[in-house]
Protein backbone atom coordinates (compact mmCIF):
# COMPACT_ATOMS: atom_id res chain seq x y z
CA UNK A 1 0.00 0.00 0.00
CA UNK A 2 1.82 3.32 -0.48
CA UNK A 3 -0.25 5.56 2.38
CA UNK A 4 -1.16 8.66 2.33
CA UNK A 5 1.54 9.99 4.39
CA UNK A 6 4.34 8.73 6.64
CA UNK A 7 6.29 10.91 9.02
CA UNK A 8 9.98 11.72 7.92
CA UNK A 9 12.99 11.20 10.04
CA UNK A 10 15.58 12.83 8.29
CA UNK A 11 18.55 13.59 10.58
CA UNK A 12 19.70 13.66 14.31
CA UNK A 13 15.92 13.34 15.14
CA UNK A 14 16.82 10.58 17.43
CA UNK A 15 19.88 11.61 18.94
CA UNK A 16 18.47 15.25 20.12
CA UNK A 17 16.02 13.23 21.79
CA UNK A 18 18.54 11.24 23.56
CA UNK A 19 20.14 13.90 24.09
CA UNK A 20 17.49 16.05 25.77
CA UNK A 21 16.82 13.04 28.35
CA UNK A 22 19.88 12.47 28.93
CA UNK A 23 20.74 16.46 29.91
CA UNK A 24 18.27 16.59 32.79
CA UNK A 25 15.50 19.32 31.36
CA UNK A 26 12.82 17.74 29.77
CA UNK A 27 9.84 20.03 30.57
CA UNK A 28 9.25 23.33 28.42
CA UNK A 29 11.54 26.03 27.27
CA UNK A 30 14.66 23.45 27.78
CA UNK A 31 17.60 23.69 25.05
CA UNK A 32 15.89 22.50 22.29
CA UNK A 33 13.09 25.18 22.21
CA UNK A 34 15.96 27.72 22.50
CA UNK A 35 17.17 26.31 19.27
CA UNK A 36 13.74 26.24 17.69
CA UNK A 37 12.93 29.86 18.86
CA UNK A 38 16.17 31.24 17.29
CA UNK A 39 16.08 29.30 14.30
CA UNK A 40 12.30 31.36 13.85
CA UNK A 41 13.86 34.36 15.03
CA UNK A 42 17.27 34.52 13.42
CA UNK A 43 16.92 32.83 10.35
CA UNK A 44 13.65 33.52 9.25
CA UNK A 45 13.09 36.62 10.79
CA UNK A 46 10.28 36.54 12.89
CA UNK A 47 9.63 39.10 15.29
CA UNK A 48 9.02 36.63 18.34
CA UNK A 49 7.72 33.21 18.20
CA UNK A 50 6.59 30.64 20.89
CA UNK A 51 6.61 26.64 20.48
CA UNK A 52 3.29 25.26 21.63
CA UNK A 53 1.69 21.95 21.74
CA UNK A 54 0.13 22.02 18.46
CA UNK A 55 -1.31 24.68 15.84
CA UNK A 56 -4.66 24.42 17.82
CA UNK A 57 -3.14 25.84 21.10
CA UNK A 58 -1.23 28.97 19.00
CA UNK A 59 -4.91 29.77 17.55
CA UNK A 60 -6.49 29.73 21.43
CA UNK A 61 -3.57 31.80 22.45
CA UNK A 62 -4.29 34.49 19.49
CA UNK A 63 -7.75 34.38 20.98
CA UNK A 64 -7.00 34.76 24.33
CA UNK A 65 -4.54 37.94 22.97
CA UNK A 66 -7.13 39.72 21.16
CA UNK A 67 -9.65 39.09 24.14
CA UNK A 68 -12.08 37.88 21.92
CA UNK A 69 -15.76 38.14 24.33
CA UNK A 70 -19.27 36.71 23.88
CA UNK A 71 -20.84 38.45 20.98
CA UNK A 72 -17.26 39.06 19.01
CA UNK A 73 -17.80 38.33 15.29
CA UNK A 74 -14.76 36.24 13.95
CA UNK A 75 -15.10 35.67 10.07
CA UNK A 76 -13.23 32.25 8.81
CA UNK A 77 -13.10 30.14 5.79
CA UNK A 78 -15.80 27.32 6.16
CA UNK A 79 -13.14 25.09 3.87
CA UNK A 80 -10.78 24.79 6.98
CA UNK A 81 -10.13 22.15 10.19
CA UNK A 82 -11.97 22.80 13.17
CA UNK A 83 -9.43 24.32 14.72
CA UNK A 84 -9.38 27.58 12.97
CA UNK A 85 -13.04 28.38 14.29
CA UNK A 86 -12.63 26.83 17.53
CA UNK A 87 -10.33 28.90 19.24
CA UNK A 88 -12.48 31.71 18.65
CA UNK A 89 -15.84 29.31 19.61
CA UNK A 90 -13.72 28.73 23.02
CA UNK A 91 -13.95 32.33 24.17
CA UNK A 92 -17.21 32.82 22.86
CA UNK A 93 -17.29 34.00 19.60
CA UNK A 94 -19.81 33.81 17.14
CA UNK A 95 -17.99 32.32 13.63
CA UNK A 96 -19.25 34.03 10.54
CA UNK A 97 -18.32 31.80 7.22
CA UNK A 98 -16.80 33.18 4.25
CA UNK A 99 -16.74 31.44 0.83
CA UNK A 100 -13.29 30.16 -0.76
CA UNK A 101 -12.02 31.95 -4.19
CA UNK A 102 -13.51 30.18 -7.41
CA UNK A 103 -10.39 29.14 -8.67
CA UNK A 104 -8.77 27.62 -4.95
CA UNK A 105 -9.53 26.77 -1.81
CA UNK A 106 -8.73 30.00 0.22
CA UNK A 107 -10.66 32.56 1.61
CA UNK A 108 -12.26 35.03 -0.65
CA UNK A 109 -11.89 38.70 0.09
CA UNK A 110 -14.38 40.10 -1.42
CA UNK A 111 -17.25 37.87 0.36
CA UNK A 112 -14.98 38.53 3.69
CA UNK A 113 -15.86 42.86 2.90
CA UNK A 114 -19.46 41.86 2.61
CA UNK A 115 -19.99 39.84 6.16
CA UNK A 116 -18.19 42.60 8.04
CA UNK A 117 -20.41 44.08 10.61
CA UNK A 118 -20.12 46.66 13.69
CA UNK A 119 -19.83 43.06 16.00
CA UNK A 120 -16.62 42.10 13.79
CA UNK A 121 -13.44 41.62 15.88
CA UNK A 122 -11.11 39.74 13.86
CA UNK A 123 -10.54 37.64 10.32
CA UNK A 124 -8.75 34.37 10.46
CA UNK A 125 -7.35 33.22 7.12
CA UNK A 126 -5.84 29.98 6.48
CA UNK A 127 -3.45 29.57 3.57
CA UNK A 128 -4.26 26.26 2.31
CA UNK A 129 -1.72 23.88 1.28
CA UNK A 130 0.78 26.41 2.08
CA UNK A 131 -0.54 28.83 -0.69
CA UNK A 132 -1.16 32.35 0.33
CA UNK A 133 -4.33 34.18 0.74
CA UNK A 134 -4.90 37.75 -0.77
CA UNK A 135 -2.86 39.15 2.18
CA UNK A 136 -2.73 42.86 0.64
CA UNK A 137 -6.66 42.53 0.09
CA UNK A 138 -6.82 40.84 3.53
CA UNK A 139 -4.94 43.40 5.60
CA UNK A 140 -7.10 46.90 3.31
CA UNK A 141 -10.09 44.86 4.92
CA UNK A 142 -8.93 44.92 8.38
CA UNK A 143 -7.25 48.49 8.76
CA UNK A 144 -10.19 50.25 7.03
CA UNK A 145 -12.77 48.40 9.86
CA UNK A 146 -9.82 48.29 12.80
CA UNK A 147 -9.76 44.43 12.44
CA UNK A 148 -7.09 41.82 14.14
CA UNK A 149 -6.50 39.30 11.26
CA UNK A 150 -4.80 36.22 12.53
CA UNK A 151 -3.03 33.56 9.91
CA UNK A 152 -3.68 30.06 10.18
CA UNK A 153 -0.73 29.09 8.67
CA UNK A 154 -0.77 25.50 9.76
CA UNK A 155 0.29 24.28 6.31
CA UNK A 156 2.34 26.95 5.48
CA UNK A 157 5.71 26.58 6.47
CA UNK A 158 8.19 28.36 4.40
CA UNK A 159 6.23 30.25 1.92
CA UNK A 160 5.36 33.64 0.96
CA UNK A 161 2.93 36.20 -0.12
CA UNK A 162 5.45 38.47 -2.09
CA UNK A 163 8.10 38.84 -0.27
CA UNK A 164 6.73 38.60 3.05
CA UNK A 165 6.41 35.08 5.05
CA UNK A 166 2.93 33.52 5.76
CA UNK A 167 2.73 33.72 9.74
CA UNK A 168 4.98 37.21 9.29
CA UNK A 169 1.92 39.52 7.63
CA UNK A 170 -1.37 39.72 10.65
CA UNK A 171 -1.40 40.41 14.30
CA UNK A 172 -0.59 36.64 14.70
CA UNK A 173 0.27 33.95 12.63
CA UNK A 174 0.22 29.35 13.82
CA UNK A 175 2.16 26.80 12.21
CA UNK A 176 1.74 23.35 12.86
CA UNK A 177 3.87 20.77 13.56
CA UNK A 178 1.43 17.74 13.18
CA UNK A 179 3.07 14.49 12.04
CA UNK A 180 0.77 15.20 8.69
CA UNK A 181 2.70 18.69 8.12
CA UNK A 182 5.95 19.66 6.19
CA UNK A 183 7.92 19.81 9.18
CA UNK A 184 6.56 17.93 11.72
CA UNK A 185 7.49 17.15 15.70
CA UNK A 186 4.42 14.62 16.39
CA UNK A 187 2.22 16.74 17.87
CA UNK A 188 3.46 20.53 18.05
CA UNK A 189 3.23 24.33 16.62
CA UNK A 190 3.82 27.84 17.15
CA UNK A 191 2.86 30.97 17.89
CA UNK A 192 4.38 33.99 15.81
CA UNK A 193 3.29 37.30 17.39
CA UNK A 194 4.23 40.41 14.95
CA UNK A 195 3.30 42.94 17.14
CA UNK A 196 5.65 44.09 19.84
CA UNK A 197 3.02 44.98 22.54
CA UNK A 198 1.38 41.31 22.89
CA UNK A 199 4.79 39.44 23.41
CA UNK A 200 5.05 39.35 27.44
CA UNK A 201 1.18 38.95 27.69
CA UNK A 202 1.58 35.92 25.35
CA UNK A 203 4.16 34.46 27.42
CA UNK A 204 1.90 34.80 30.44
CA UNK A 205 -1.00 33.27 29.07
CA UNK A 206 1.56 30.38 27.74
CA UNK A 207 2.64 29.93 31.38
CA UNK A 208 -0.58 29.06 33.03
CA UNK A 209 -1.24 32.92 33.39
CA UNK A 210 2.16 32.98 35.20
CA UNK A 211 5.01 35.39 35.05
CA UNK A 212 7.77 32.28 34.97
CA UNK A 213 9.11 33.01 31.59
CA UNK A 214 10.53 36.53 32.88
CA UNK A 215 10.96 35.01 36.43
CA UNK A 216 13.81 32.76 34.96
CA UNK A 217 14.93 35.74 32.68
CA UNK A 218 15.97 37.33 36.46
CA UNK A 219 13.53 40.15 35.59
CA UNK A 220 11.66 39.58 38.55
CA UNK A 221 11.99 38.48 42.11
CA UNK A 222 9.27 36.18 42.24
CA UNK A 223 6.91 34.94 40.28
CA UNK A 224 2.81 34.16 40.23
CA UNK A 225 -0.28 34.47 39.02
CA UNK A 226 -1.18 37.29 36.95
CA UNK A 227 -3.64 36.60 34.13
CA UNK A 228 -5.69 33.86 32.64
CA UNK A 229 -3.73 31.42 30.66
CA UNK A 230 -3.09 27.31 29.87
CA UNK A 231 -0.17 25.09 29.73
CA UNK A 232 0.52 25.83 26.49
CA UNK A 233 4.27 25.06 26.22
CA UNK A 234 6.00 21.73 24.74
CA UNK A 235 8.31 19.56 26.44
CA UNK A 236 11.78 19.15 25.24
CA UNK A 237 11.54 16.35 23.80
CA UNK A 238 9.37 17.60 21.55
CA UNK A 239 11.57 20.61 20.31
CA UNK A 240 14.31 18.22 19.94
CA UNK A 241 12.66 15.97 17.11
CA UNK A 242 11.14 19.46 15.69
CA UNK A 243 15.00 21.34 15.92
CA UNK A 244 16.55 18.08 13.95
CA UNK A 245 13.62 19.00 11.19
CA UNK A 246 14.16 22.37 11.08
CA UNK A 247 18.20 21.82 10.49
CA UNK A 248 16.81 19.81 7.13
CA UNK A 249 14.38 21.93 6.23
CA UNK A 250 15.73 22.89 2.92
CA UNK A 251 16.70 18.97 2.24
CA UNK A 252 12.64 18.21 3.01
CA UNK A 253 11.54 21.10 0.97
CA UNK A 254 13.55 20.50 -1.91
CA UNK A 255 12.54 17.04 -2.06
CA UNK A 256 8.52 17.40 -1.77
CA UNK A 257 9.07 20.40 -4.47
CA UNK A 258 10.16 17.78 -6.71
CA UNK A 259 7.29 15.15 -6.19
CA UNK A 260 4.72 18.31 -6.51
CA UNK A 261 5.97 19.51 -9.34
CA UNK A 262 6.22 15.78 -10.91
CA UNK A 263 2.58 15.29 -9.84
CA UNK A 264 1.99 18.62 -12.14
CA UNK A 265 3.85 17.90 -15.29
CA UNK A 266 2.50 14.44 -15.13
CA UNK A 267 -1.38 15.12 -14.88
CA UNK A 268 -1.24 18.40 -17.08
CA UNK A 269 -2.84 16.63 -19.78
CA UNK A 270 -5.85 15.54 -17.71
CA UNK A 271 -6.24 19.11 -16.82
CA UNK A 272 -6.08 19.98 -20.42
CA UNK A 273 -8.63 17.02 -21.42
CA UNK A 274 -11.07 18.82 -19.11
CA UNK A 275 -11.11 15.55 -16.62
CA UNK A 276 -9.49 17.11 -14.05
CA UNK A 277 -8.68 20.43 -11.94
CA UNK A 278 -4.93 20.94 -10.71
CA UNK A 279 -3.74 23.48 -8.03
CA UNK A 280 -3.79 27.29 -9.16
CA UNK A 281 -1.00 29.41 -7.21
CA UNK A 282 -1.53 33.08 -7.87
CA UNK A 283 1.36 35.11 -9.20
CA UNK A 284 1.83 36.79 -5.42
CA UNK A 285 1.81 33.25 -3.47
CA UNK A 286 4.45 30.54 -3.58
CA UNK A 287 4.50 27.00 -3.38
CA UNK A 288 5.45 25.05 -0.62
CA UNK A 289 4.56 21.52 -1.63
CA UNK A 290 2.13 21.21 1.35
CA UNK A 291 -0.09 19.27 -0.68
CA UNK A 292 -0.76 17.54 -3.98
CA UNK A 293 -4.55 17.41 -4.86
CA UNK A 294 -6.58 17.06 -7.88
CA UNK A 295 -10.44 18.46 -8.42
CA UNK A 296 -12.52 16.01 -9.88
CA UNK A 297 -16.00 16.95 -11.89
CA UNK A 298 -18.03 15.76 -8.75
CA UNK A 299 -18.59 14.13 -5.52
CA UNK A 300 -19.42 10.24 -7.83
CA UNK A 301 -16.68 10.73 -9.73
CA UNK A 302 -14.41 11.36 -6.73
CA UNK A 303 -15.76 8.44 -4.16
CA UNK A 304 -15.38 6.22 -7.45
CA UNK A 305 -11.43 7.34 -8.20
CA UNK A 306 -10.58 6.74 -4.37
CA UNK A 307 -12.37 3.76 -4.36
CA UNK A 308 -10.41 2.50 -7.87
CA UNK A 309 -6.77 3.92 -6.40
CA UNK A 310 -7.38 1.87 -2.91
CA UNK A 311 -8.02 -1.11 -5.22
CA UNK A 312 -4.44 -0.68 -5.94
CA UNK A 313 -3.34 0.05 -2.85
CA UNK A 314 -3.20 3.83 -3.22
CA UNK A 315 -4.34 6.13 -0.42
CA UNK A 316 -5.73 9.00 -1.41
CA UNK A 317 -7.61 11.04 0.55
CA UNK A 318 -10.73 13.98 0.44
CA UNK A 319 -10.47 17.03 3.14
CA UNK A 320 -12.64 19.12 4.55
CA UNK A 321 -16.31 18.59 4.99
CA UNK A 322 -17.51 22.48 5.38
CA UNK A 323 -17.70 23.74 8.80
CA UNK A 324 -21.41 25.64 8.02
CA UNK A 325 -22.62 22.26 7.27
CA UNK A 326 -21.03 20.11 10.37
CA UNK A 327 -23.18 18.69 13.05
CA UNK A 328 -22.18 21.17 15.82
CA UNK A 329 -22.81 24.08 13.45
CA UNK A 330 -25.40 23.49 10.87
CA UNK A 331 -28.08 24.39 13.07
CA UNK A 332 -26.89 27.42 13.90
CA UNK A 333 -25.78 28.32 10.14
CA UNK A 334 -28.43 31.50 9.01
CA UNK A 335 -25.77 32.45 6.02
CA UNK A 336 -26.16 31.97 2.04
CA UNK A 337 -25.28 29.44 0.26
CA UNK A 338 -21.44 28.77 -0.10
CA UNK A 339 -20.89 27.50 -3.36
CA UNK A 340 -17.15 26.91 -3.86
CA UNK A 341 -16.59 25.89 -0.21
CA UNK A 342 -19.04 23.14 -1.32
CA UNK A 343 -17.60 22.55 -4.66
CA UNK A 344 -14.27 21.81 -2.95
CA UNK A 345 -15.73 19.33 -0.12
CA UNK A 346 -17.27 17.24 -2.69
CA UNK A 347 -15.12 17.17 -5.48
CA UNK A 348 -10.96 17.91 -4.45
CA UNK A 349 -8.97 14.87 -3.57
CA UNK A 350 -5.27 14.83 -1.88
CA UNK A 351 -2.73 12.49 -3.36
CA UNK A 352 0.06 10.55 -1.39
CA UNK A 353 3.33 13.00 -0.67
CA UNK A 354 5.92 12.89 1.84
CA UNK A 355 9.71 12.86 1.76
CA UNK A 356 9.88 9.06 0.95
CA UNK A 357 8.05 8.92 -1.05
CA UNK A 358 9.49 7.53 -4.73
CA UNK A 359 9.15 9.41 -8.08
CA UNK A 360 7.95 5.42 -9.66
CA UNK A 361 5.36 5.49 -6.95
CA UNK A 362 4.34 9.40 -8.13
CA UNK A 363 4.35 7.64 -11.50
CA UNK A 364 2.33 4.65 -10.76
CA UNK A 365 -0.15 6.45 -9.13
CA UNK A 366 -0.49 9.18 -12.05
CA UNK A 367 -0.68 5.70 -14.03
CA UNK A 368 -3.62 4.74 -12.41
CA UNK A 369 -5.20 8.31 -12.71
CA UNK A 370 -4.95 8.35 -16.23
CA UNK A 371 -6.31 4.86 -16.45
CA UNK A 372 -9.28 5.87 -14.45
CA UNK A 373 -10.07 8.48 -16.69
CA UNK A 374 -9.69 6.48 -19.81
CA UNK A 375 -10.81 3.26 -18.75
CA UNK A 376 -13.10 3.44 -16.02
C1 LIG B 1 -3.24 20.84 10.79
C2 LIG B 1 -4.08 22.06 10.86
C3 LIG B 1 -4.47 22.63 12.07
C4 LIG B 1 -4.25 21.97 13.40
O1 LIG B 1 -2.91 21.79 13.71
P1 LIG B 1 -2.56 20.99 15.08
O2 LIG B 1 -1.08 21.25 15.21
O3 LIG B 1 -2.89 19.57 14.82
O4 LIG B 1 -3.34 21.60 16.17
C5 LIG B 1 -5.17 23.82 12.06
N1 LIG B 1 -5.49 24.43 10.90
C6 LIG B 1 -5.15 23.91 9.71
C7 LIG B 1 -5.52 24.64 8.46
C8 LIG B 1 -4.45 22.70 9.64
O5 LIG B 1 -4.11 22.19 8.45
Amino acid sequence: MIPFNKPALVGNELSYIADSVTSGKISGDGKYTKKCHDFFENKYGFKKTLLTTSCTDALEMAAILINIKPGDEVIAPSYTFVSTVNAFVLRGAKIIFADSCKDNPNIDPEHVEKLITKKTKAIVVVHYAGVACDMDRIMDIASGNGLFVVEDAAQAIDSFYKDKLLGSIGDFGAFSFHETKNIIAGEGGLLIINKEQYISRAEIIREKGTNRTSFFRGEVNKYGWVDIGSSFLPSDIIAAYLFAQLENIDLIQARRKELWLRYYDKLRNLELSDKIQLPVIPDYATNNAHMFYIVCRNLDERSRLIAFLKDNKVSAVFHYISLHKSPYFEGEYSGEQLLNCEKYSDQLLRLPLYYELKFEEVDFIVSLINKFYIEV
